[in-house]
């Protein structure tokens, strides 16, 4: 591959935060801002949520098609997430970047670290929550799952908010409007360099 055809490769923003930290309504006001950036649906295991449609938020999958293509190596990342597999498609990122699209995708601390193995040129975000208390009113507010799953999320949260200096940018989220406007500019100098 010739140096041109490098740089018309597509960008890859990998953005992980723990539930409940604002990552879903950061993503959704990131990909109304930057129409080119499209986002990576991931493949899981779970059960669709109220509202949820196959192929938009997820693509639902049995556990055993799951482990098929991790038998087939067909994942880029994969992980068990709260009782639940998730995975991103190989084959979409490999074609999305060859095409020189730019993607976001949004995925755990163990999927991140995968990927950034794989794929180093990626760009990851952290999002972080003001605290674990702000973290756990926000996943009840939210009325989205069960005390017990809560209580699993919240527990969880402490663990990947220790890994959060694996990301090279980390971003606060105690002001939803702060928080975009951070992360808008980061995005925007990334993908204005790759124009440039
Ligand atoms: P939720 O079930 O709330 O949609 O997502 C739970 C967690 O799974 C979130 O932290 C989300 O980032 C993560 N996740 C979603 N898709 C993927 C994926 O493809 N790979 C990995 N490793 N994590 C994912």
């Amino acid at each position: 591959m010739d140096s041109q055809q490098k740089s018309k490769r597509g960008k890859i923003f990998v953005v992980s935060a723990p539930s409940g930290a604002g990552k879903t309504t950061l993503c959704t006001k990131i990909l109304d801002r930057f129409k080119e950036l499209a986002y990576s649906v991931s493949h899981t295991t779970r059960e669709p949520r109220a509202g949820e449609k196959d192929g938009v938020d997820y693509f639902f999958i049995t556990t055993d098609e799951f482990k098929k293509k991790i038998e087939q190596n067909l994942w880029a990342e994969w992980a068990e997430v709260h009782g639940n597999f998730y995975g991103t498609s190989l084959k979409f990122i490999e074609d999305s970047i060859a095409k020189g699209r730019d993607l976001l995708l949004d995925i755990d601390v163990q999927g991140a670290k995968q990927f950034k193995a794989s794929f180093p040129e990626a760009i990851t975000i952290f999002i972080m929550p003001p605290s674990i208390e702000t973290l756990q009113e926000r996943l009840i507010k939210r009325g989205k799952d069960s005390d017990s799953i809560i209580e699993k999320r919240v527990k969880n949260a402490a663990n990947e908010i220790a890994q959060s200096s694996f990301y090279e940018h980390i971003i606060v989220n105690d002001d939803l409007n702060l928080a975009e406007h951070k992360m808008v500019e980061l995005i925007a100098s990334k993908i204005e360099q790759q124009l440039n």
